[in-house]
């Protein structure tokens, strides 16, 4: 098994250069591998599937396609903008919408943890705190129910809210917290983290740590870092389209 991982496209209709490398990569790259795994924040906001207005229909159909032409097995994990995901979306896609925080596979004989990431950032307790109301279920089926420009007045509100406190925030408390990173990986016992959501690229290999951590970058106009893994087990972060030229 083969897999390609990435994550945090916040994909958007003002962003045309970032949604053609993703055109690009679902059809050059992906087809050759057996699956690809979205770490959340494949979009900047979804605000339900009965929201959604066909901006994004260019990418959503090529991922259907992707999976019907090659076979390819789509998995989408929700990251904090995107938890709304549904059953429309994953039907329209051929993907499987994941709504757990953490997943292990084991996969060319390796234990591999994958995550958007947030919910390893335990210095930021704002974040945490709001993500728990965010996530309740009674929360987000009242959401729901509201209409459709309701859901978007709450939504800039929320996030005009966040960005507020983020620029009062240190960079260090919007990272990972080390602690938290080595007791999740400890737990699921996995040589090799993968995850997104902080949009600092690095692959971090700790020379005692036993495990190696990958986070995949945020996508640009210019492309993004995204990380492979192949048949041998052999994983790397890469640039696309820079290091598959
Ligand atoms: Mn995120």
């Amino acid at each position: 098994m083969s897999s390609l991982f990435i994550s945090d496209l916040h994909l958007q209709p003002g962003q045309p250069a970032v949604t053609a490398h993703m055109l690009s990569l679902l059809d050059k790259l992906a087809p050759q591998y057996d699956s690809l795994w979205i770490l959340g924040d494949f979009v900047e906001y979804w605000l339900g599937d009965d929201a959604y207005d066909g901006s994004l229909d260019p990418v959503l159909n090529a991922l259907k396609s992707l999976h019907e032409i090659h076979g390819t097995r789509i998995r989408v994990m929700f990251g904090n903008r995107d938890f709304l995901l549904g059953d429309d979306f994953a039907a329209k896609t051929g993907s499987e919408v994941i709504s757990d925080d953490k997943v292990l596979i084991e996969e060319a004989g390796r234990r591999i943890l994958l995550m958007h990431g947030d919910t390893l950032c335990t210095e930021d307790s704002g974040y945490q705190q709001l993500r728990v109301i965010l996530r309740n279920p009674t929360f987000i089926a009242d959401f729901l129910r509201l209409s459709v420009p309701e859901r978007v007045k709450k939504a800039v509100a929320l996030r005009e809210q966040s960005q507020a406190e983020t620029a009062d925030k240190s960079s260090e408390i919007m990272d990972v917290s080390p602690a938290t990173v080595a007791a999740t990986v400890k737990e699921a016992g996995a040589d090799l983290l993968i995850h997104g959501h902080t949009h600092r690229p690095a692959l971090h290999q700790a020379p005692d740590s036993g495990y190696t951590r990958i986070v995949l970058g945020d996508w640009h106009p210019e492309g993004a870092m995204i990380a492979t893994l192949e048949d041998d087990g052999t994983a790397a972060l890469r640039h696309w389209p820079e290091d598959f030229s």
